[in-house]
């Protein structure tokens, strides 16, 4: 969808719209120096690190990393898609866009407008047939016997669909709702033959999936007999994703952000019962594995997660396998285990609140489980080995230095087996000599001078343009550094200024963003920053010459020892050359 949207009508928004106004409508802010100052909304906080800065219509927080333009953060905070928030923006800078434009104009706000009304009208009428009407008695009794009062039925909007082939297409009509916006919502399904639709859920128990903002996007239904499957979703449509979505984030994100972390259930009936004992911060997934989508939602609202399994084989292999989806995250993850043979919901109906919070409060981190769980049983050697090399494959994917060593520690305790052949074993891995890596202290200094003078050009993008004649990308040492300057500069050349939300947009990695948000937004005077830029500039180039010098006469020994002395002349030649560049 992104890629639909025409540049120039991006652009013509984001210079519309002023991002400190935008966002001192959801967050606090104040002025600090050049830019704003404010609690994040994207992570807990007690002291205020998320930076707006005005001058370059951009927003960072140096403590959880978000950061992006006006876009990003209504995409971020308010849940929109891309195109949403581009129109959201145009209709506060009152820009007018084309009806044409595929995935903004009219035609596509339409079509999701269309599939939210039908969804809507599709709850009501689910909950219509439960409570009211006669079919409906099978579902009322279904529920008495799983311990679902009236009350929490409605508190949930629980439905029925009716075993009839037309009876919520009959409904959608009165409405005014055509068969076949019924089909683009997932409501109905085309006749393959013949002509006409039929409705999708039949004689099921209905759960409407709502997204954070309490729309209904879709519904889980459920079958109360043996049919199969037994839970049926809506199909994915533009609305809904089942791996961006988790059932009940509605009313669970509030509590996930004061909590600290989310309670992540296998099914809507546990997900119920978890809110039913307190556990307001439980979401289930929607019949599939743990997502990297999800933990991006939940992300926005806290760091941790615990995960709620049945302690069977199955429910223990889920277990290891979700980890797969936290390694490389700054996400966390505990694991609790229920007795075997229980869910949450089966739990709460037999010990009540007290028995599931208890068998919570009972949990342990996922990689502890991990390495308990792939070391149990590993007596012989070769088992032994085999769990170490398992283990040592997960451990070189945790990216932070800290907790790998402690999970090293855990690993040779749990195993039996000395810290140093786990080491040894996991630098194979990572494809690393014991010896490490070399020069990381003069490495850090030349990166905070290359840091400094990226931070001048987007300050003073006039420095940027006189840096640009002398210096190259390949002059920067750090990768990170190189990929942000290889765009500066390519930017600065063609428009003689500098513009951070288009230069984000050109940025891939992640780091790179942050990277580059970080400088925009970070402060300190400079008395004359072209004279700063010329000191940095120089110095860089120093380096750049040190570096040729180094090399020439590493070469210049070999041409020696391999007695080849036309190239030792040539060598010394270009030698020379570089050294009167030094002085
Ligand atoms: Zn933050």
């Amino acid at each position: 969808m992104e890629g639909l949207i025409p540049d120039d009508i991006v652009e013509r928004v984001r210079s519309g719209v002023d991002i400190v106004e935008l966002i001192s409508e959801r967050v606090s802010l104040k002025k600090r120096g050049a830019n704003y100052l404010g609690l994040c909304p994207f992570h807990n906080e007690k002291t205020p690190s998320f930076t707006v800065s005005p001058a370059k219509q951009i927003f960072h927080c140096f403590g959880c990393g978000a950061g992006g333009d006006a876009v990003g953060f209504l995409i971020r905070h308010d849940n929109f898609t891309f195109p949403e928030a581009v129109r959201r923006l145009a209709e506060r800078a009152g820009i007018e866009i084309p009806e044409s434009t595929p995935g903004v104009g009219r035609s596509g706000k339409g079509e999701y407008e269309a599939t939210l009304k039908a969804n809507l009208e599709a709850a009501e009428f689910y909950s219509d047939c439960l409570h009211k009407s006669k079919e409906g008695e099978k579902a009322r009794a279904y529920l008495k016997k799983r311990g679902i009062t009236d009350e929490v039925a409605r508190e949930h909007v629980l439905g029925y669909s009716p075993s009839g082939w037309d009876g919520l297409l009959g409904r959608l009509g009165k409405k005014g709702i055509a068969p076949e916006s019924a089909e683009k919502s997932g409501l109905a399904v085309k006749r393959s033959t013949g002509q006409g639709h039929y409705d999708r859920f039949r004689d099921r128990l209905m759960f409407p999936i709502k997204d954070v903002r309490g729309r209904v996007i879709g519904f889980g239904g459920r079958t109360m007999g043996d049919d199969e499957p037994k839970y049926l979703n809506s199909p994915e449509t533009a609305l809904f994703k089942k791996g961006d979505t988790l059932y009940l984030i509605d009313t669970a994100a509030e509590p996930i952000r004061k909590k600290g972390y989310a309670v992540i259930v296998e099914g809507y009936m546990d997900a119920i019962a978890c809110h039913r004992a307190g556990v307001s911060n439980a979401v289930a997934t929607l019949g599939t594995a743990l997502t990297p989508g999800h933990l991006r939602l939940l992300g926005r609202y806290a760091k941790k997660v615990m995960l709620v399994f049945d302690s069977d084989a199955a429910g223990l292999k889920a277990a290891e396998r979700s980890l797969e989806v936290f390694l490389g995250t700054e996400m966390t993850a505990k694991v609790a285990l229920l007795p075997q043979g229980d869910d949450p919901d089966s739990l709460f109906k037999r010990e009540g609140a007290a028995g599931l919070t208890e068998r919570l409060k009972a949990s342990e981190g996922l990689m502890d489980f991990v390495i308990r769980r792939v070391s149990s049983g590993a007596n012989a050697i070769e088992e032994k080995v085999a769990a170490a090399s398992a283990l040592t494959g997960i451990l070189a994917r945790v990216t932070n230095g800290v907790e790998r060593s402690h999970y090293i520690k855990r690993s040779a305790e749990v195993l039996g087996v000395p810290e140093s052949a786990l080491v040894e074993e996991l630098n194979k891995k990572l494809g690393r000599t014991v010896a490490g890596r070399p020069g990381k202290q003069a490495f850090a200094a030349a990166s905070r001078l290359e840091e400094e003078l990226l931070h001048l050009a987007i300050r003073y993008p006039e420095v940027a343009v006189e840096a640009v004649g002398e210096l190259g990308p390949d002059d920067f040492s750090d990768a990170k550094l190189r990929a942000i300057a290889a765009k500066l500069f390519e930017m600065v050349e063609a428009e003689g200024e500098v513009n951070v939300p288009r230069l984000l947009d050109t940025l891939k990695e992640q780091a790179e963003k942050e990277m580059l948000l970080a400088l925009s937004v970070r402060g300190g005077e400079y008395d004359d920053p072209a004279a700063s830029a010329r000191g940095s500039v120089a110095r860089l180039l120093k380096g750049r010459v040190d570096r040729r010098l180094a090399e020439l006469s590493r070469q210049m020994k070999e041409a020696e020892e391999n007695k080849d002395l036309d190239l030792l002349n040539k060598l010394q030649k270009e030698f020379i050359e570089w050294q009167k560049k030094k002085s």
